[in-house]
């Protein structure tokens, strides 16, 4: 018997099971290979996702800097322009969030492996 994850709630089932215990779909008609497929695509499509908002985040925060910097008074003094500092705070809490939820995806992705 192997653990696998149902391909609709993406919950841990047994392999042998003809329909999942928790969402009840059945499974029948899918084979491991399929299954591991499925799992394989959802994996990339969120981590393809998340790798792109990671660097809306690094392109938001860097723009912001710049921003900053450029606006008069020149250089980055204080206080600074409300939005380039917006920017960057929203920017860096993004990429933030972003790698972290690749590293948690990495890490149910070799969990589940
Ligand atoms: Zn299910």
């Amino acid at each position: 018997m192997a653990l696998i994850r149902c391909p609709h709630c993406h919950k841990r089932i047994s392999n042998r099971v003809k329909a999942c215990p928790h969402c009840d779909e059945a499974l029948v008609e899918l084979s491991p290979e399929e299954l591991e497929r499925l799992a394989s695509r959802r994996y990339k499509r969120q981590r393809f996702l998340a790798l792109n908002l990671s660097y809306l985040g690094l392109t938001l925060l860097v723009f912001g800097a710049i921003w900053w910097y450029v606006a008069e008074p020149q250089g980055w003094v204080l206080p600074p322009p409300l939005i380039p500092v917006a920017m960057i705070v929203i920017g860096a809490a993004d990429y933030v969030a972003a790698r972290a939820w690749m590293l948690w995806l990495g890490i149910q992705r070799r969990r589940s492996g």
